[in-house]
């Protein structure tokens, strides 16, 4: 079956400038990915990530060196981490999901269905709220009602003063932290004690990512459950990781795609890990990719399309603090009317 296979640029407009320990940004320069057999088209979208030296340029590349070594389409789950780049994981996650989407509509079944994945219930997914002043963290709480959870970003100064100023504003809403690998060991101690008195559930990536053994030590000494980000990406990482956290959070846009997604939902298990869905700012497009694995998960932060403001896609919708899966043939995915792009 001959392929063709096409990139084009998207870029997402953020509701809000969105901070985080290591930077900040106001739009986000994303990639859609075209597989046409001819009949159908399978849509992807690369989220290039910045700390692993993507970028738009990079990935465009690196989608265009994978559409000449794609091989057979029929191949579906295995046939991008073949045509795989090295380091370009988020064009990999691009093509991965753009081959499943193909797939699911040549078979006239949803991505979920192709699977194997019963549609629900997923978990409720948490939205994010990034590192800002507390007031400003404050009124963006209060934009976060339609959620159950929020998970928080930290890794500042300012950690404690934007928590309480959370817990004011919301104090039934769930919580979560993601430190973003901004804290020392003894800053975080600290911090542990604190964010259990004020409820929170798991702390994301304490420490630096490659700071496994004293994740390890600092695991033993605290009140709340650690989950690695930017400690894992594919399965192989996560054997080592058992007993520093007590879970993992996979992107596909670390992970290169659906597939390597099931296996590390097998490896962590196998491990005895607790597992999250997470994301990068994306649109609805691979929100919704990572949307048909969530029904296999502990914990869900698929919220990236949420912080966005023109976004190009419609796929899963959030109803009552869950994402429920489109019925639509593979990813279930359409555009979104009134967009020009
Ligand atoms: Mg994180």
């Amino acid at each position: 079956m001959a392929l063709i296979l096409r990139h084009r640029p998207i870029d997402l407009h953020l509701r809000h400038t969105f901070r985080i320990a290591r930077g900040a940004s106001d739009v986000r320069h994303n990639l859609v990915v075209e597989v046409d057999d001819g009949r159908q088209v399978g849509l992807g979208e690369a989220a290039p990530i910045l700390r692993y030296q993507q970028d738009r340029a990079s990935t465009a590349a690196a989608i265009d060196r994978m559409a000449e070594r794609l091989g057979d389409a029929r191949a579906y789950a295995q046939a991008a981490r073949r045509a795989a780049v090295a380091g370009q994981a988020a064009a990999e996650a691009a093509v991965d999901m753009a081959l499943h989407d193909l797939a699911g509509k040549r078979l006239g079944v949803p991505l979920y269905e192709l699977l194997g994945i019963a549609p629900g219930p997923t978990p409720e997914t948490s939205f994010t709220i990034g590192l800002d002043a507390p007031e400003v963290v404050a009124r963006k709480v209060r934009e976060a009602s339609a959620y159950a959870v929020l998970k928080v970003k930290l890794g500042s100064d300012e950690d404690r003063a934007v928590l309480e100023a959370v817990r004011d504003t919301s104090p039934h809403q769930r919580l979560r932290v993601d430190a973003n690998e901004g804290w020392t060991m003894e800053g975080a101690l600290e911090r542990l004690a604190w964010l259990e008195r004020l409820g929170v559930e798991f702390v994301e990536q304490p420490l630096p990512a490659d700071r496994i053994e004293e994740t390890r030590a600092l695991r033993r000494l605290s009140p709340l459950p650690f989950y690695a980000d930017e400690s894992v990406h594919r399965a192989e990482d996560i054997p080592r990781l058992a007993g520093a956290f007590d879970g993992i959070n996979i992107k596909l846009m670390k992970c290169g795609g659906i597939g390597e997604a099931l296996r590390m939902i097998a490896v962590a298990r196998a491990h005895g890990m607790n597992v999250m869905l997470g994301c990068m700012i994306e649109s609805s497009l691979a929100i919704t990719a990572a949307a048909h694995l969530a029904p296999l998960v502990d914990a869900a932060d698929l919220d990236g399309n949420a912080l966005v403001a023109d976004d190009p896609f419609v796929g899963a919708t959030l109803e009552a603090g869950r994402l429920a899966l489109p019925n639509g043939p593979g990813l279930g995915v359409r555009p979104a009317r009134n967009v020009s792009e």
